[in-house]
């Protein structure tokens, strides 16, 4: 059943490609080649170097991969599962996962760019244990009786599967975004068509395989690779339920408009421009480390990134100096190499991007400490670009406000706490926020009066599978993780029962 086609890492050295033959769509069970038989090529942002070919679906893909779930969905094997059954299947998952934890971790690390230690450290561990926690939740999806008014009738809730969903993912974190939306939608019983980013699609390729391994009935779950053409088609499509998409703002709200055909379920995590506020009481040293980190983590590639700094004026000098100094001592280098703390950008048009962004800042009178540009001599072939500090920054200028989604971190100077939470609030964004204090009341008082998802207090914004997470205003629609999951994954039915003989 699995047509792995992918080399193990200690048959391909940094420079080679990792898949021996184009990569395959999963559809009902089967792998093949799409309708077209058209691929494309998918690269190392390390070295700019092809990493293979992939398969790219079209519409009559997209047709049959729904076809395909939209059968699996009555598919007794799926459908009358056992709730412990399915448990156990996800938990199979898990240990899968882990069981090839150095193949995948490898296969991101070349994909996409993060250290090794990341993907091993980070999204292996993070992807294994979203299916553990889900495993837990299929035998507690509870419905209620409820306490109606009507004489002698009974009236019971019912959780049902939202049906066939289309999980529509980024390139920043492939693997464990994936499970975001993979686990929970199978715990719920639902059927999945999974399009991962044309620029990332390796690990989850890699997973798809996994979960046959692991029991998953055909056609419960199917990929099409391929670029948003492939994503449009699903989520204007008729036979789709829901759709469920991590990405950009603006890919969102288009998602948004075109998801009203048939009121298609939507749940959108967006981007973000997190706010971290760092007051006059802050350990100095510990908010410095915990805000490069907050910035830099997979090269500010991170949806939650801390992206502006509101630091007290008394140390915002101090700050800088030692958040500059931070930031440009981070070895950058490809992922393989153990020496890495900071890999690649995930393609030269992102890096593009991210040096307008920055050419932007020194337009508009922002300082330039540290970085601002590419990195050159062994590193010039990849998409590297060095950690970039900007001072003297003001509420106005485009890298203050807007996404860059690189590694940037620009400081703002504020005199008066109170007013901090207004100007944070001030964005279009509203997923995360950071605040360093150590002072109780200030840091309560803020985490209430912050518009964000997700508040973190003197640490880094690091997800957890029992806690939720999805973004205010712009930065999203609808929740994922914890038991709120469930509710995106389910629909609710009342049953209404005449007991009248
Ligand atoms: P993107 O929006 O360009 O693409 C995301 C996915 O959508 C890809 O699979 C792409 O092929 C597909 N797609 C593109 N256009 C589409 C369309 N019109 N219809 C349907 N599908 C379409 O995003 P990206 O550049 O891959 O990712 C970076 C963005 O993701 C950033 O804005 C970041 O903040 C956001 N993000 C958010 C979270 C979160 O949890 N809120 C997490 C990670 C990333």
């Amino acid at each position: 059943m699995a047509v792995s086609t992918f080399l193990r890492p200690q048959e391909s050295g940094p420079d080679s490609p990792v898949l021996e033959k184009p990569g395959r769509l999963l559809i009902g069970g089967e792998w093949g080649p799409g309708t077209s038989g058209r691929t494309f090529t998918t690269y190392d942002p390390a070295t700019a170097a092809p990493l293979g070919e992939l398969a790219e679906a079209d519409a009559s893909d997209v047709d049959a991969a729904v076809d395909a779930a939209r059968k699996a969905l009555r598919d007794p094997e799926w459908a009358q599962m056992s709730p412990a059954a399915r448990a156990r299947v996800l938990w199979r998952i898990a240990d899968l996962i882990e069981a090839n934890g150095d193949e995948l971790a490898y296969l991101e690390t070349r994909d996409q760019g993060q250290p090794l230690g990341v993907a091993r450290g980070v999204s292996v561990p993070g992807a294994a244990e979203h299916f553990r926690y889900y495993a837990g939740w299929t035998t507690k999806i509870e419905g209620a009786t409820s306490p109606i008014s009507l004489p002698n009738t009974l009236h019971y809730t019912r959780r049902e599967p939202v049906g066939v969903c289309a999980l529509i993912t980024p390139w920043n974190f492939p693997l464990m975004i994936l499970t975001w939306k993979l686990a929970p939608a199978l715990a719920c019983a639902n059927t999945v068509i999974i399009k991962p980013a044309e620029q990332t699609s390796l690990t989850a390729l890699r997973l798809a395989e996994l979960c046959l391994e692991a029991g998953v009935p055909e056609g419960v779950v199917n990929l099409l690779t391929g670029g948003p053409e492939v994503g449009r088609a699903l989520v204007a499509h008729a036979g789709v339920d829901k759709v469920s998409f991590t990405g950009s703002t603006e890919v969102g709200r288009e998602i948004m408009r075109s998801s009203a055909g048939n009121l298609k379920r939507v749940t959108l995590e967006l981007g973000g421009k997190t706010p971290t506020i760092v007051a006059h009481d802050a350990d100095l040293d510990r908010a410095v480390a915990g805000c490069v980190q907050g910035a830099l983590f997979n090269s500010g590639q991170v949806c939650a990134a801390y992206s502006r700094f509101y630091v007290d004026r008394s140390r915002v000098d101090e700050f800088t100096e030692k958040a500059a100094a931070a930031a440009a001592a981070l070895r950058l280098g490809p992922g393989l190499a153990d020496t890495t703390d900071l890999g690649p950008l995930v393609t030269e048009e992102h890096l593009r991007s991210v040096d307008g962004y920055v050419r932007t800042g020194v337009e508009q009178g922002a300082e330039l400490v540290t970085g601002g540009r590419r990195a050159d001599g062994d590193l010039e072939k990849g998409f590297f670009y060095r950690p970039t500090v900007f001072a003297g920054v003001t509420d106005d200028m485009t890298i203050a406000r807007e996404e860059i989604f690189g590694p940037v971190i620009p400081v703002l100077a504020y005199d008066d706490l109170d007013d901090i939470a207004d100007r944070a609030n001030d964005s279009e964004f509203g997923l995360a926020a950071s605040i360093w204090t150590k002072d109780l009341s200030t840091a309560h008082t803020l985490a209430a009066a912050v518009r964000a998802g997700s508040v973190f207090v003197n640490m880094l914004h690091v997800p957890d599978a029992a806690a939720p997470w999805g973004g205010f205003k712009a930065s999203g629609v609808g929740r994922e993780m914890g038991p709120y999951a469930l509710e995106a994954y389910t629909e609710v039915k009342g049953v209404f029962v005449n007991l009248d003989r």
